[in-house]
């Protein structure tokens, strides 16, 4: 869903986030790396000439892999955006240090500002670079997580290879 400043009211602008919308579920998946399983919120949106603000809350589930077992887990987020973004070109970058309150301004194309992309970068960065079954918000979807321990492998029955070697040794002694 694309929109342009002239698109929005002076009183703002509501949009509705439902697994109905396609592109709000995608951007939400897409965001998270994985296959969007539930979404409800809503975005404001306000434009102050050319800049377009957004914010409102989110709220969704998403399936996706275990980095460490590679089981499927769902994983659960709820936040609230602040973002606001500029058509692209209209200050020259990098002729001045961006303050600190500007550090969250985003761009957008000509064609408008696309809010699935928005809620995209919104959840790539809400996310933890990796994410396994006994994060704080994920659950898995069968079975117990796996623990960090869970990758440490029992110890098994098997010789120590010294021992093997002597085993080895005493045997061609015998034959
Ligand atoms: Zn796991």
């Amino acid at each position: 869903m694309r929109i342009s400043p002239h698109q929005i009211p002076h009183e703002g602008r509501e949009v509705d986030l439902t697994m109905d919308e396609k592109w709000a579920r995608e951007g939400v998946g897409q965001g998270v790396g994985g296959k969007t399983l539930s979404l409800n919120g809503q975005l404001f949106l306000r434009a102050y000439e050319a800049q377009i603000r957004v914010t409102g809350t989110v709220d969704s589930e998403v399936e996706l892999v275990c980095d460490r077992c590679a089981k499927d887990l769902r994983w659960s987020q709820d936040g609230e955006l602040d973002l606001s973004y500029l058509p692209i070109g209209s200050r020259d970058d990098g002729s001045r240090a961006l303050a600190s309150d500007e550090l969250d301004i985003g761009f957008y194309p000509l064609e408008g500002l696309d809010l699935g992309r928005v809620l995209q970068e919104f959840f790539a960065l809400e996310v933890p670079g990796r994410l396994s079954c006994d994060a704080p918000n994920a659950v898995p979807l069968e079975g117990e997580s796996c623990s960090p321990l869970g990758t440490v492998q029992e110890p098994t029955k098997r010789a120590d290879p010294r021992f093997a070697a002597l085993a080895g040794l005493k045997l061609s002694g015998e034959g």
